[in-house]
This record gives C-alpha cells, structure tokens and sequence, in this order.
C-alpha cells in the first residue's frame, strides 16, 4: 500500500477507535504475525483493538470501502496458524470486547462478548452462580469462550454434552459488509437469547469457518448445572489393540463427564524424551472423569465402570487399574487440565493436529500416528476424547518441536499432512486444521461442497476482505 494511502487508513482507524487502540509499529505487528505452530508467520499492517459493536462495524465497513484484509483474532491459541494474518491488512484483536451480559440461570446460558476468556467465564461463574458450569477447554485460560464455540471446540464436559458449537444458542455477527446479523430467538425478539430452535437456522454459517465469514461480537453458550463431587477413576491399557473396545463400552454407559486417553509418552516430560517405550510402563493410560450431586450417585457409576472393566478383563483384556500420585490426581482433575507437554523442545515450537473420527476407527487411527512419526524421526504423543455420549472421537497428534530449525518445521509439516490424509482415508476430518491443511480438505471435498463454500463466501464478502486464507482452495 501506498505510503500516503497507508496513513490515511491509519488516521481513520484511530478515529474509530482511538488512537491507542491502533498501531503499526514494528514490535507490535510483529507481535501479531506468528503462533507456535508450523505455520509461516506474516505480519498484519495495523493490529486494532476495537471495545464496541459500532467500532466493529465502523472497521469493517472501513475494510470493505477499500478492500482491506482483516483476519480477527482472540487469544491466538489455536496452535494451528488460525489467527495468523496471511493475507497481512488488518488484525482485529477483540481482546477488549470483553463483557459477560448476561447469565441467564433458569434457561442456563451465559451471553458474552467475543474477548470474553474461559477463564473469565469460569472465575464469574464461581463467583456468582456456584451450581452452574460451561465446558472449559484444557487449551491455556486466556482463550476466548467464543472462538473455542466456534471451533467446534471441547471442554470438560464434552462426552456428556458434545462440542462448545452445539452448545451455542445464538450469535450476534458483524457481516464482511459491516452489517450486524442475530442467529437464534434473538433475531426475533430483544428478549432473550435461551434458544436456536424453531427458525431456519444461520449459526453454522460462522461455525467451522475462522472468521471468514464475519465477526462474532456476541455469543449466548448454554451452561449445565455443576454437581458437588468431581473425580476419576484411571486405568493403563498394556497395548492398543485392546482400547477401542473398552473406550466404546465406557463411552456407551453415559456415565462419564470426559474421558482421556493419551499415549505412555503424554505421562511424564522424560518419557518423551524417550525413543522406545521402557517395560513396565502400559502403552495408555485412560482417566474417566466422573461428576455426580451424591456419594451414592458417584458410586454408582463407578461401579458401572469397574464392571465394564471386569468383563474386559476376563475376555482377555490387557486393561489394570492404575494409581497415579496424588499430585498427578489433582493436576488431571484441574480445569483447564495444565497440559505441560505442549512446550518442551528448545525453539519453543508446539502444533497439535486434532482429528475428529468414527469412535471405531479409533485404533487405526492412533497406529497411524505412530507410523507417520516414527517414520519421519518424531516422538509421538496422542490424546484421545470421545464425545457426546460416543458419538466421535478426537485424537490428538501432539508435536513439541525446535521452531527455529526450518528442517524440522518442513519435515514436520510433512508429517501433519500425512497424518491429515490417512485420517480422512479412514473416514475422518481433521478438527481445526491449519490454512495448509484445510487445502488438503477441500481437495478430497465433493467439488459441489468446494463451490458452494465459494459462492457463500462471495455472497457474504463480495469483496473478500474476511480472512481470505481460510477454505481457500490450491490455486
Ligand atoms: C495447551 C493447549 C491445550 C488445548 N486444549 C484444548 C482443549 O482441551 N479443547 C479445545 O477445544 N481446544 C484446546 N486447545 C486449542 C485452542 O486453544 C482452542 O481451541 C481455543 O478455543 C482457541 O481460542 P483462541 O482464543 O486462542 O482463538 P484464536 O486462535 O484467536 O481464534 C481461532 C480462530 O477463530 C477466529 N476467530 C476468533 N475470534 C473470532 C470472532 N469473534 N469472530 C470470528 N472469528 C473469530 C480466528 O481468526 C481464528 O481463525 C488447546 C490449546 C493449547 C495451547
């Protein structure tokens, strides 16, 4: 962009939302450019912080006048380049849009702002209404409630409840063009935002598409009563051939809040610093989380647990009770869970490939991830959720990584298109992919499904200034 024209814009911008609230100095921008993943970092030319709907719309609108890119960003924690500015212009950061406007706790909902943290959300709710909860991710408590709805993201509660995105009631957007769109009952009526039921339903057009397809300014996410008593029984599994047939029965009995299931490497920092799995030590270890409002309702389902575990033993099942520490206990029983192996490689570099898969295919799965690491050098570290009562299944590639060995990050790259690839030969989707990846999607896609996204895309954004990288097909 032209200097002149650049500052002109500027100028503008600070109009809109004041002048702290804008820059384009080197180390803010640069600040902006980037996350932990393999995704190549770009700067955006303004970062900007908006406080209200209005200047959200003023910036757009700004945006769609002169064909400006703008990709928004909340916590930026996606590990996947998601919020990264590929196509540069402007980068909205809703960090300061942060009011939570109503909790609503008969019809169970909270309404917030897009800025609006889980760990905001989670500290008010304590705070104010003790015997309600949302599903809190285990992703770093400055994340937004929001962007992990629209995610398709999963929380504490997901096998009981499903994904944050079917937990949404209703959204309020402002359209690539600057106008404000309501989703849900709210469209219809200032009164309340309890439902999504009962019209023809807009909401999906903003779930799944990271924001290019406009704004979230609001969002109503549903809340589920909280019981009194939290806790979890933990087993080791000797090998994977037994996992898929424990996890479907647990999974089935509709008695657990979570389940978690991660590779022998995911246990300690030092085993995954380890090439070969050390004897004694089981290949997973599997933590069902349980809630109930009585001792004797959580006994209950414990008893139902250990029996499904009994009758998989005497089938022959590799399955054992396991006892972590206390210490280890009440770090799994934490939410957010702290997830420390996220970080350990030197350079700082950390990308998780999630993938969404038939609960039975689960097996597969996992052994592929473990072929395609190996095969390349790397450590493998996998966690696996089933949610909504079994529905499907997330496994976790998990890669801690040197950011600054470019080798590395290529090679790795590679890997993560591989996993991609034999995930959905297996029937699966990769759960937020990267912009990379997402062109690895759309080239398996039906290309009735490919065109139909561009013709939405072009309908809401004729002029394609909303995060133009995203569902973007190889040229
Ligand atoms: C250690 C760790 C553990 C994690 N564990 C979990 C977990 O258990 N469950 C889980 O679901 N996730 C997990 N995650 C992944 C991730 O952090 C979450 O999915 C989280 O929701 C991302 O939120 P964010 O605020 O960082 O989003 P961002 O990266 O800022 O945004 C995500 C995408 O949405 C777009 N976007 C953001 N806000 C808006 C808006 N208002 N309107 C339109 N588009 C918008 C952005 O452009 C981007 O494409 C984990 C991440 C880490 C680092």
């Amino acid at each position: 962009m032209p200097k002149d024209k650049h500052g002109e814009i500027l100028g503008t911008l600070r109009k809109i939302v004041g002048k702290d609230n804008v820059s384009d100095s080197p180390e803010e921008v640069y600040y902006y450019s980037g996350d932990p993943s393999t995704e190549s970092p770009h700067a955006p030319e303004y970062v900007v912080l908006p406080k209200t709907v209005e200047e959200v719309q003023e910036v757009v609108g700004l945006a769609n006048r002169e064909k400006i890119p703008i990709t928004p960003r909340a916590g930026g924690l996606t590990l996947a380049g998601l919020a990264i500015p590929s196509a540069g212009g402007i980068l909205l950061d809703l960090k300061r849009m942060n009011r939570i406007i109503e909790v609503n706790p008969n019809s169970m909902y909270a309404l917030v702002e897009s800025g609006v943290t889980t760990g905001q959300l989670k500290t008010f709710l304590e705070n104010n209404f003790p015997d309600m909860q949302f599903s809190v991710p285990h992703a770093p408590p400055i994340v937004s409630v929001i962007a992990n709805a629209i995610v398709y993201g999963a929380g504490h509660v997901c096998l009981k409840y499903g994904t944050n995105s079917d937990m949404i009631n209703g959204l309020e957007v402002v359209l690539p063009t600057g106008e404000l769109l309501r989703t849900g009952v709210c469209a219809v009526n200032n009164k309340s935002w309890f439902s999504k039921y009962c019209l023809p339903d807009f909401t999906g057009l903003f779930l799944g598409w990271f924001g290019a397809t406009g704004i979230i300014t609001k969002c109503a996410i549903e809340l589920w009563p909280k019981p009194a008593i939290r806790d979890a029984v933990y087993y080791a599994i000797d090998e994977a051939d037994d996992m898929a047939e424990i996890l479907l029965r647990i999974t089935k009995a509709e008695v657990a809040d979570d389940i978690y299931m991660n590779s022998w490497t995911g246990t300690s920092s030092e085993r995954f610093e380890l090439s070969q799995r050390p004897k004694g030590i089981s290949e997973l270890y599997l933590d069902v989380i349980l809630s109930a409002r009585s001792k004797e309702e959580y006994d209950s389902k414990r008893r139902i647990v250990e029996q499904i575990v009994d009758e998989e033993q005497k089938k022959g099942r590799h399955i054992k009770v396991h006892s972590p520490p206390q210490s280890l206990r009440d770090f799994i029983l934490l939410v957010p869970q702290p997830l420390q192996f996220m970080d350990l490689k030197k350079g700082g570099g950390s990308e998780y490939l999630g993938c969404y898969v038939p609960t039975e295919k689960i097996e597969a799965a996992y052994r592929e991830g473990i072929r395609i690491a190996k095969k390349y050098g790397f450590q493998y570290l996998q966690v696996i959720r089933p949610f909504k009562a079994g529905h499907a299944t997330a496994i976790m590639y998990a890669f801690s990584f040197n950011h600054s060995d470019s080798e590395v990050v290529q090679r790795l790259q590679t890997v993560l298109a591989e996993i991609c690839d034999s995930v959905m030969e297996l029937g699966g989707i990769p759960w937020k992919p990267s912009p990379t990846l997402q062109k690895l999607v759309l080239k398996r896609a039906d290309p009735i499904f490919v065109e139909f996204i561009n013709k939405v895309k072009t309908m809401l954004d004729p002029n394609g200034i909303m995060a133009p990288d995203k569902w973007s097909p190889e040229e």
